[in-house]
């Protein structure tokens, strides 16, 4: 792969925030970047030299994008397949549209990942009431029935608690096709998130940790609360699970740790991910620069974390009455502010982000979610 060079432009099929802060690192080492998604005035159309508007079918355009620029890349993995085949025909797109289409479908990654000796809950098939009712009896309850296609942050999952409750769970999720999943009781979430250059190269920043609210990721912290021996364990699996991908350019695999320490995949997402969202301010070159780097055909830079960190999600929640007090947040000077230029802070909304580095892991937890608080605290309570 000849190296495409700064000066060359970087297309990006999304708009949202990983866009952005992509667009930001591109920026900085001398690319020029386009945008293309359904949407105007986006998060990554604000920082991109140009932003093209229309949608992943028109097919007319992605051509026409695809010819304007030198290398194509995702910032969102829900682009129709088509539209990743169409780019390919006029510029190289990373990761490939085959990366894309196993990851964007629950039952494809989950097949490929147990076909591939990848760890992976028990699951089943869904495509009728009846192939839940024998799955649920197959697996036993609890269990989690996903739908296959264009689900994240815990959207169309349901849990179910007995066979009685597979009609109306069935029901919620509009009798879709679906996988039926053996509930992990974990212990944690971690994930990891790598990188792979066109020549097998590889990078990782380690296991990240994560905790969720409401489904939704809340905070991450690195290092991981982790033995050296899970670490290591789950830069192998990521690993084994890029090159059986033959992926260039970043993936992140989310992992469930059981409390007798074994390590499950719960998905892949094939970008940067919001967990990595603290290399920004803890780590030499950061998740984005990595995927820039790789799918651009440039060495990739080293990941070496400085300080431990942490990073709090800020969701549109926050300015339910007005507006975050910006300068409390940040009296902290450890703490970053990241906001990704969205117009509307709807609730449950990814408006933004904080990310303290301190001493120790536990430090910089504390912190972040103390300048978090800040943010809409009283200052005489
Ligand atoms: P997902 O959309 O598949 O990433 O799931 C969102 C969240 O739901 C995860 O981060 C877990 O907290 C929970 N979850 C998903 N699948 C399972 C499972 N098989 N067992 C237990 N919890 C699950």
């Amino acid at each position: 792969m000849n190296a495409i060079l700064p000066s060359s432009t970087v297309g990006v099929f999304g708009s949202g925030q990983l866009g952005r802060m992509l667009a930001i690192e591109a920026r900085r080492m001398g690319y020029r970047v386009m945008t293309f998604s359904p949407e105007s005035g986006t998060p990554t159309g604000q920082i991109a030299d140009a932003e093209i508007c229309a949608a992943y079918e028109d097919l007319d355009a992605v051509k026409k994008f695809a010819r304007a620029v030198d290398v194509v890349t995702f910032e969102f993995e829900n682009v129709p397949s088509i539209c990743a085949e169409t780019a390919a025909q006029f510029a190289p797109v990373h990761p490939r549209g085959e990366v894309l289409h196993i990851a964007q479908n629950r039952l494809r990654e989950k097949t490929f990942l147990r076909s591939n000796g990848f760890p992976v809950a028990e699951f089943r098939h869904i495509k009728t009431l009846e192939d839940l009712q024998n799955a649920v009896r197959e697996i036993g309850v609890p269990a989690i029935l996903k739908t296959a296609g264009f689900g994240y942050d815990g959207k169309g999952q349901t849990k179910i608690n007995a066979v009685e409750d597979c009609a109306e769970s069935f029901r919620q999720i509009k009798n879709q096709e679906a996988v039926l999943e053996a509930f992990v009781d974990y212990e944690k979430e971690v994930s990891v998130v790598a990188a792979r250059g066109a020549a097998g190269d590889f990078a990782h920043f380690g296991a990240i940790e994560n905790a969720h609210a409401n489904h939704i990721l809340d905070v991450s912290f690195a290092p991981a609360f982790v033995s050296g021996k899970t670490q290591k364990e789950a830069v192998k699996i990521a690993r084994g699970i890029l090159e059986t991908l033959d992926v260039v350019g970043v993936m992140t695999v989310e992992f469930f740790l059981t409390k007798d320490g074994k390590l499950i995949v719960n998905e892949l997402a094939p970008r940067p991910h919001n967990s990595g969202h603290l290399t920004i301010d803890a780590c030499l070159s950061n998740q984005f620069e990595q995927q820039l780097r790789a799918v651009c055909g440039l060495p990739l830079a080293s990941t070496a974390l400085f300080r431990p960190a942490a990073m709090a999600n800020l969701l549109g929640d926050l300015w339910e009455n007005g507006e975050p007090k910006w300068a409390r947040a940040l009296e902290n000077k450890n703490v970053k502010l990241h906001l990704y230029g969205k117009h509307e802070a709807r609730c449950g909304r990814k408006m933004g982000h904080l990310t303290a580095t301190a001493e120790t892991t536990r430090e910089a937890v504390e912190a972040v979610i103390k300048a978090r608080e800040n943010l809409t605290a009283d200052r005489h309570t």
